[in-house]
């Protein structure tokens, strides 16, 4: 916002507050008070702190004029000019008079302000104060969630996101579930195969469509040879129709492998394949057809794939193999299939369904528009 803007929202702002706490009180008047003219003017000369110290003096000196003030600090946080909106917010906040909605609003303002301002631990103390309050409990609770977000206080989180349940309808089950699977994941936990199995089976109580948390039991399950109940938490996500299936597929091979049954897991991909000509599912079929029935089998197989879905990994296999066959391929083949494979490295493989980010790497958070879960395999 440039400052002319700033001025004539502020100019307005100004002058119905103004006006509305005259007309309220029944105090008529004609002008505007010669000081907030001066404030004005000082705005108008690009001098905003000597402008904020009139405002403030007449803060105190005013008891009708302090929604003029909120407009004020919240214009200038909108501006970025966030120390100015913490001073503004904070002055109003030191009103002996202050009445408890506008000193409930004022704390909310000032924690909005040091969240902007990235200050964390002051904006945490002004947001646990004022979620003990009726107006702004849900605000509060909902700016504590995304502090502890950022801040990786998983525990926090959860009791948090507990007490927000109670009064809110949002959706919040599925972050609870997130954040168990970090807290699973942490270096606090890594370590403690039971702790982990605790928190990834309390993760899918709460959430029982968590993703996240059936492959992290896959894996864990993996580790401990219990391999029955890996490919039960694995097979889960075929049953919930979930598209991160095909992250399971390793884990499924290495278990099914474990346990002398690869062809079940072949079967599996050939279902799939019929189902969704998965990407990832072609791809660990060519190499089984590679390894039982040699390159050629495989590269017809992978061609025809190629011909109804064409992508770029079934054609740097063929190359590859191609040149693997032939010692005597030539210079320019050699190079297509170097650079396919370079391109290879650098492509899409995830993408969030609400704000279109794309990633070769895997987020369950996603850092375009900070939502959880709604990034998906591609
Ligand atoms: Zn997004």
């Amino acid at each position: 916002m440039s400052i002319d803007i700033l001025i004539i929202a502020l100019g307005l702002g100004v002058a119905i507050g103004w006006l509305w706490a005259r007309l309220s009180s029944a105090k008529y008047a004609a002008k505007l008070p010669k000081p907030y003219l001066e404030g004005l003017n000082l705005l108008l000369s690009e001098q905003p702190d000597k402008a904020i110290d009139i405002f403030i003096k007449l803060l105190a000196a005013d008891n009708d004029n302090v929604e003029t003030h909120f407009a004020l600090g919240q214009l200038f946080r909108r501006r970025g000019e966030v120390d100015r909106a913490i001073r503004i917010h904070q002055h109003i906040l030191a009103r002996p008079q202050l009445d408890k909605s506008h000193r409930q609003l004022a704390l909310l303002a000032l924690g909005t302000d040091y969240l902007h301002a990235g200050v964390f631990d002051r904006a945490e103390r002004v947001f646990q104060e004022l979620s003990r309050s009726d107006s702004y409990r849900v605000e509060s609770l909902q700016k504590l969630l995304h502090i502890y977000e950022q801040e990786h206080e998983w525990e926090k989180a959860i009791a948090v996101a507990e007490t927000l349940i109670k009064f809110t309808q949002d959706p919040v089950a599925c972050r609870v579930a997130h954040y168990y699977c970090e807290l699973a994941q942490s270096p606090a936990h890594k370590a403690n195969q039971q702790q982990r199995e605790q928190l990834l089976k309390k993760a899918i109580a709460i959430y029982k469509t968590s993703a996240r948390a059936a492959l992290l039991l896959g894996d864990l399950y993996y580790q401990q040879e219990a391999y029955k109940q890996a490919i039960k938490q694995y097979l889960r996500l075929e049953e919930l129709a979930s598209p991160w299936l095909s992250e399971a597929y390793v884990g499924l091979q290495k278990t099914y492998m474990a346990l002398g049954q690869a062809e079940k897991f072949y079967h599996l991909l050939q279902r799939r394949i019929l189902q969704s000509s998965e990407r990832m599912a072609v791809n660990l079929l060519a190499d089984h057809i590679n390894q039982s029935e040699g390159q050629i089998a495989a590269s017809e197989f992978l061609l025809n794939q190629a011909k109804m879905h064409p992508q770029w990994i079934y054609i740097q296999k063929i190359l590859d193999w191609r040149v693997q066959r032939d010692n005597a391929a030539d210079v320019e083949l050699k190079t297509l299939s170097e650079l396919m494979g370079i391109l290879g490295q650098h492509s899409i493989r995830y993408r969030c369904q609400h704000c279109g980010f794309s990633s070769h790497e895997l987020h369950w958070f996603c850092p375009g528009c900070q939502h959880w879960d709604s990034i998906v395999p591609i």
